[in-house]
């Protein structure tokens, strides 16, 4: 892995115990609580182009706030309940949660996609696509009202170029995102194969573009790798204007991050979308190369 992103300790201590550790299960059985209890909350973060400042859709990101733990962030959870049959319904709630979001938002005047992030196993699920339908139906959506991000390791899995439910998904509409790009050893051929429109570039590689030269190279290689292949790139993890600048002169689309906006939850969300239709900031202007 390049990934530079270091796992958290809850992560890492969850991640060295036994499969059937009483943390693991304790932590668990919670989760599957959480579900019933309502705590578990959606929050959205804008995505901007970079060129035009303006607001591309927003990232759906799962919070749970434990009523004994407080705030427990996705890494903590997300890789317990992926081995779990939790994965499942955990999907089943996140994908119907956003679908009413994007209703509401949709059908009050703002038009903006929602990306999901599914894990691997999720999107080879043949459920997925006719969930998905079904709910775009229901509340009378367009198909590209949700997009779904899985991990660049999803191709490295055979399974995903022949899989049935990513062609559903495909002809569906639903576009498909790559996400933390850059973190594994993909086949970069490989992108081609699957019907993917948008690439994210992880974060651990962008935060540091303007101070480390192997950084920016990188992200810069990868930028121009998704244009040629005629996908749209997405930087994550822009923290300031100055990334926000070298990423729009390198011709990155989009970017995410705090400099932008923090995850909000869905009634900040609503707010700051009306706050800034259309125009959310000057655009970045370009700065030059320095070598
Ligand atoms: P991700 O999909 O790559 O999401 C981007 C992460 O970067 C989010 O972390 C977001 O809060 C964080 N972030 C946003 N702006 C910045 C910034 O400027 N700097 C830095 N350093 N980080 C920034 P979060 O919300 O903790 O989520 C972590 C991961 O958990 C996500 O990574 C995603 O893989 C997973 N996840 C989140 N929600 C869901 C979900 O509903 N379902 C599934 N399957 N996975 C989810
Ligand atoms: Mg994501
Ligand atoms: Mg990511
Ligand atoms: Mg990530």
């Amino acid at each position: 892995y390049l990934a530079k992103e270091g796992k958290t300790g809850v992560e890492l201590y969850l991640a060295d115990k036994d499969r059937n550790s009483p943390e693991r299960l304790s932590l668990l059985g919670d989760l599957r609580r959480a579900l019933d209890r309502s705590e578990l909350k959606l929050y959205y973060q804008p995505k901007l182009d970079l060129a035009a400042g303006e607001i591309r859709g927003v990232e759906a990101l799962l919070r749970w706030r434990h009523p004994a733990r407080g705030l427990i962030s996705p890494g903590d959870f997300i890789p317990l309940a992926e081995q779990s049959y939790l994965m499942r319904q955990l999907t089943e709630y996140v994908i119907d949660a956003a679908l009413e979001q994007a209703a509401h938002w949709w059908h009050t005047g703002v038009h903006e996609q929602i990306s999901v992030n599914v894990s691997a196993r999720d999107l080879l699920d043949s459920a997925l696509p006719e969930r998905l339908e079904a709910g775009l139906a229901r509340y009378r959506l367009p198909p590209k009202a949700i997009q779904l991000e899985v991990t660049e390791r999803i191709l490295m899995t055979d399974q995903a170029y022949t899989a049935d439910a990513v062609r559903a998904l495909a002809s569906l509409g639903v576009p498909l995102a790559l996400d933390d790009f850059g973190t594994g050893y993909s086949s970069l051929v490989r992108l081609q194969r699957l019907p993917v429109s948008e690439v994210k570039i992880d974060a651990s590689f962008v935060r540091r573009i303007c101070d480390s030269p192997d950084d920016e190279r990188i992200v810069r290689s990868i930028v121009d790798l998704v244009r040629s292949l005629g996908l749209r790139s997405v930087a994550e993890g822009v923290e300031s204007a100055d990334v926000a600048a070298r990423l729009a002169e390198m011709g990155c689309d989009l970017g995410q991050g705090w400099w932008f906006a923090e995850p909000m939850s869905a009634l900040d969300a609503t707010s700051w979308l009306r706050r800034n239709r259309g125009q959310y900031h000057d655009p970045v202007k370009p700065v030059p190369d320095t070598p």
